[in-house]
C-alpha cells in the first residue's frame, strides 16, 4: 500500500471513529475556533489530572481533516504534559508548512504523521490546524501556557 492512501485510510478512521469527542465535565480552559473559508469549528476544553497529564475534550463540525485531525490531537495528547504537548504542537505545525517536503517523526507525531500530505494543499492546511489551534489557546486560558510561547 502506498503511504499516501495509507494516510488517507488513517485520518478517514479518525474522521469516522473519532477518539475522545465530547466536552469535559470540568475544563480549565475552552476555546472555540472557526476556518470560515472551510466552515469547520471545534471547541477544545482542557484540564490537567492530579499527576498534571492532560484531560482533553472537544466537539465540533467540518471536513474531514478538521474533524480528524481534533480525534488524532485528543488520543495522542490525552495524558501528557503540557511541555509536552507543547512539543508536539511545535511539530506538527512544522510539518503542516513544510509543504509536503517535511519529514515527520512518528515517535513524536503518531498518527499525526497521517497529514504530511495535506500540507501540499495550502487551502487544507488551516483545517489540520484548526483543533491544534484551539489546544493552544484552551491552554493560555487554562494558565497552563504563558501567551505567545509556542507560536
Ligand atoms: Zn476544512
Amino acid at each position: 500500500m502506498e503511504l499516501d492512501s495509507l494516510y488517507q485510510e488513517i485520518i478517514l478512521d479518525h474522521y469516522k471513529h473519532p477518539r475522545g469527542k465530547g466536552l469535559l465535565e470540568l475544563p480549565q480552559g475552552s476555546a472555540h475556533h472557526v476556518n470560515p473559508t472551510c466552515g469547520d469549528e471545534i471547541t477544545v476544553q482542557v484540564s490537567t489530572n492530579a499527576e498534571g497529564g492532560l484531560e482533553i475534550g472537544y466537539e465540533g463540525q467540518g471536513c474531514s481533516i478538521s474533524q480528524a485531525s481534533a480525534s488524532v490531537l485528543t488520543e495522542l495528547l490525552t495524558g501528557s504534559s503540557v511541555d509536552q504537548s507543547q512539543t508536539v504542537r511545535e511539530a506538527f505545525i512544522e510539518l503542516m508548512h513544510a509543504q509536503g517536503q517535511g519529514e515527520p517523526d512518528e515517535d513524536v507525531l503518531g498518527d499525526a504523521v497521517a497529514f504530511a500530505g495535506v500540507a501540499k494543499f495550502p487551502a487544507r492546511v488551516k483545517c489540520a490546524l484548526l483543533a491544534w489551534m484551539a489546544l493552544q489557546d484552551a491552554e493560555i486560558k487554562a494558565g497552563m501556557l504563558s501567551k505567545g510561547d509556542g507560536s
